[in-house]
């Protein structure tokens, strides 16, 4: 869930689970979005493919908003029955959170960009920048350049 969607909770009483939220094994607490800025520069964008280095962490753009996403199960979802241990004191963004249109029940995400590791950015910044956009990062290449 991003955080500027909203989430419930699946309930610790199964009498109160929504069906899809019996059906599902905490899709919604695998993981945490959040919005960064937009990126201007080959800076911001070099920023980015540090992020994109880690394991376990994608941006992706959805609407014109850039988003790092923490592929990171919560800590108190269960995997014997996919229930909340924090239920009573679970944060307010997970209270919002409901069934109309989550990562169960939804339709999918319309990523615009959807970047799954440091390579794919290289990629693009390729694209974007041109062909030689990390010499600068190298100073053999500088060094061959300033002896022509
Ligand atoms: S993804 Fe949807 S169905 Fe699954 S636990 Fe979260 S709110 Fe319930
Ligand atoms: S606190 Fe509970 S509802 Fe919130 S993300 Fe963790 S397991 Fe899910």
């Amino acid at each position: 869930m991003s955080a500027k969607t909203s989430k419930t909770k699946k309930q610790t009483k199964k009498s109160k689970m929504t069906t899809a939220c019996q059906k599902c094994q905490g899709k919604c607490c695998r993981y945490f979005a959040l919005p960064i800025e937009d990126p201007e520069d080959w800076d911001d964008y070099d920023d980015i493919r540090w992020y994109l280095c880690h394991e376990n962490v994608t941006v992706f753009v959805e609407d014109g908003e850039w988003y790092l996403n923490v592929k990171n199960k919560c800590r108190y979802l269960s995997e014997k029955d996919f229930r909340c241990g924090n239920y009573e004191l679970r944060p307010h963004i997970c209270r919002k959170y409901d069934t109309e249109a989550c990562d169960l029940t939804g339709d999918g995400y319309d990523y615009e960009l959807h970047f799954e590791d440091d390579k794919q950015m290289e990629a693009y910044m390729k694209i974007k920048f041109g062909p030689k956009v990390f010499d600068k990062l190298n100073p053999k290449s500088k060094a061959k350049k300033k002896k022509k």
